[in-house]
């Protein structure tokens, strides 16, 4: 098969992995640079085109499309969904996956376990934002934070109003999220592919830090996970309309709780950690399902 990966870093670790898999089962595998594909979106008949000329008709793109460049690699990714290539996250699933507050309310409407969330813009009432998630401690994060930053912990309902107080006043908007103490400062990543868990890793994060992140000093090894983790996970990537996703779990005295579905899941951390050929899964994947106009939207 003809197989794209839309990446703005070739040198990637996941990038080139992926390409490396593909090549080894006889595939062709393209790295594209999403930035730089353009195209006219009004020809009835849709193309994309790559440093002058046109790309040739992919069977199927693989999208790694970072959270900075998500609006025009969303929409990179839906003129190939346009011209019939199989997508393997389409476009609408990762814009969804993107905003943070439509996938809690996503997961949250399924039925999906989470920890008890508040959100708030402006709050009139800071004391019964805090109150409404089970009171301190909880945990405070900004929305548009990443690899663990703006996510602060507050033992106490005074600290925990003057951060959101803090926050208020960078006008960003906040999660205010019951804290699961039981985590023991760790989370799980459950890398889902289809409709099955092909890796897992818990991450642990450094001494006195109850951030997991491998940014912020956490360690990963592998572990195995129940079947309510795997069934959750499934679930999470099933209802956010993900194929190929990371979904991190807390582990909580009343089950799984899904913290957040990532679209582009890394694949360094958790192919050392498991030693398994995620990216090879990957094109698995792509072999069974890659067909003419088999994703669900077609770019609508
Ligand atoms: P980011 O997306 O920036 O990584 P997260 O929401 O994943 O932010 O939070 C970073 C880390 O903080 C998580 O990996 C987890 O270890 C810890 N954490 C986040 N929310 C909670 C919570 N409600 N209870 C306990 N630990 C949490
Ligand atoms: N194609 C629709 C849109 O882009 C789908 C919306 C959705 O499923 O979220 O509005």
């Amino acid at each position: 098969m003809k197989i794209a990966i839309l990446s703005r870093n070739s040198n990637l670790y996941s990038s080139n992995r992926l390409k490396e898999a593909g090549e080894a089962r006889g595939h062709q595998v393209d790295i594209i640079d999403t930035l730089h594909c353009y195209m006219d979106i009004t020809s009835s008949r849709p193309t994309v085109r790559y440093h002058g000329e046109e790309l040739p008709l992919y069977d199927a793109v693989i999208p790694r499309i970072g959270a900075s460049i998500t609006f025009y690699g969303t929409a990179v990714a839906r003129q190939f969904e346009m011209m019939g290539t199989f997508n393997v996250n389409e476009s609408v699933a990762i814009s969804r996956s993107r905003d943070k507050l439509r996938s809690l309310q996503l997961l949250s409407r399924k039925g999906i376990g989470l920890p008890r969330t508040g959100f708030a813009s402006k709050p009139d009432n800071i004391k019964d934002l805090i109150k409404n998630v089970g009171g301190a401690p909880v945990v405070i994060k900004l929305l548009e934070g990443t690899q663990g930053i703006g996510v602060v912990l507050a033992d106490t309902a005074k600290a925990a109003e003057s951060i959101i107080e803090a926050f208020m006043g960078l006008r960003a908007n906040i999660l205010v999220q019951e804290f699961i103490k039981e985590a023991g400062g760790a989370d799980i990543r459950c890398l889902v592919i289809g409709d099955r868990v092909v890796a897992a890793m818990k991450r642990q994060g450094a001494e006195g830090e109850f951030r997991s992140n491998l940014h912020r000093g956490g360690t990963a090894e592998v572990i195995k996970l129940s079947k309510q983790e795997r069934e959750t996970a499934v679930n999470a990537a099933k209802v956010m309309g993900l194929n190929f996703c990371g979904v991190d779990l807390l582990r909580s005295q009343s089950g799984p709780m899904v913290m957040e579905v990532n679209s582009s899941p890394g694949l360094e951390g958790i192919e050392t950690a498991t030693g398994k050929d995620v990216a090879g899964m990957v094109f698995d994947f792509i072999e069974k399902k890659a067909k003419p106009n088999s994703n669900k939207t077609r770019g609508k």
